[in-house]
């Protein structure tokens, strides 16, 4: 059997699929209602399911959606680790919750950023602090997010990243543009001025879920950097930290981290892992990132710089619509046999690795 089948054409059969799959393991899914509705008009929601003990002192987690879009990839590999009976392999005394979209509302309109326009793994900075600044993104916000989008102000906005990238290199420009900002709420990468519906629901599931636990694996599954259908384990643990070393430990040494400057990923501000570890650091958290590739990234950034136009000032349901959200879906889902194979093949090879690593631990 093929895995391109367990990866779905949208987020509404995505959902069912998952809660077929989910249904057939014999426990109950949870599901969070967000508040804002489907480009159908369609409940939104993001589906939990806790597979194992439930005073479990070690549990897996599996997130997908994060980035909306990016949850095509994570949710076929759900999918496909409970339809294929694969998640009975967890060790006893291992737990395992697998989150469905938590950014819901971004896999269902094909959008990386959740109902208010945030990037979900920049949402998580100390809001009690003074907020990160970005001053290159500062100097790139006005060419990036045109008011019009036409050929003149595509190549301007080109024009002003060629001249950024002359000056601090193209991960310069990369983190210049996606590492986070906290000042524009109609730009790009943006941050937010408070947790959103997607933080609150995340760290509200894994206060349930984790009551009982000591060690946590936490899988993150995204699409968009390296290459095309190749995997990066990417984690942002500190440097040297135990928790790094957890994960050099579980993944053969085969893991990449911006910190150490060794990823494909730019040093991001207010991740999703900054404040897991905020909230549960007193348990043992290894946490990666599974990073998978599409497109080369400037065209990952003209595909975002016209989806956030889009709904910004244009219309989707206008051709120029379609063919943008066509684009975006494109630019973070390699929607082909190969690719889903070779996603299926690493996540699974991930999921083996972390549940071994949690029964050693
Ligand atoms: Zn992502």
């Amino acid at each position: 059997m093929h895995p391109s089948r367990y990866f779905s054409a949208d987020y509404r059969e995505a959902r069912e699929r998952f809660l077929a799959a989910a249904s057939r393991t014999g426990a109950t899914p949870v599901a969070e209602t967000n508040p804002a509705a489907g480009p159908s008009g369609e409940t939104l929601s993001t589906d939990v399911l806790r597979l194992g003990p439930t005073d479990a002192e070690r549990v897996l987690v599996t997130i997908s959606g994060t980035h909306g879009v990016e949850g095509y990839c994570g949710s076929g590999v759900q999918v496909g680790w409970l339809e294929s009976g694969l998640w009975r392999e967890a060790p006893e005394g291992v737990a395992q919750v697998h989150i469905h979209a938590i950014n819901p509302h971004g896999f269902a309109w094909n959008r990386r950023v959740t109902e208010d326009n945030v990037d979900l793994n920049r949402n998580f900075p100390d809001f009690d602090a003074p907020l990160p600044e970005n001053a290159g993104y500062e100097t790139l916000h006005a060419a990036l997010c045109p008011a019009e989008w036409s050929a003149e102000t595509i190549a301007a906005a080109e024009r002003a990243s060629e001249a950024y990238a002359a000056e601090h290199g193209p991960l310069g420009l990369q983190g210049a543009i996606s590492g986070g900002q906290y000042r524009h709420p109609d730009g790009l990468f943006y941050g937010g001025a408070r947790p959103t519906w997607s933080h609150r629901t995340l760290l509200s599931i894994l206060e349930r879920e984790l009551a009982g636990a000591r060690h946590v694996g936490i899988l993150d599954y995204h699409t968009g950097l390296g290459p095309y259908g190749y995997g990066e384990r990417i984690t942002v643990h500190a440097p040297g930290s135990a928790a790094e070393q957890r994960v050099a430990q579980w993944y053969g040494g085969d893991f990449t981290n911006p910190l150490s400057g060794t990823s494909t990923s730019a040093v991001l501000a207010g991740t999703n892992c900054a404040g897991i570890e905020r909230r549960f650091g007193e348990r043992a958290l290894t946490m990666v990132a599974l990073e998978y590739g599409t497109e080369p990234v400037p065209e990952i950034l003209e595909a975002l710089r016209a989806d956030n136009w889009l709904h910004r000032h244009g219309d989707p349901a206008t051709p120029l619509g379609r063919e943008i959200k066509a684009r975006i879906r494109n630019a973070f889902y390699g929607d082909t046999d190969r690719w889903k194979q070779d996603i299926w093949e690493r996540g699974i090879d991930t999921q083996r690795r972390a549940l071994a690593g949690l029964a050693g631990s």
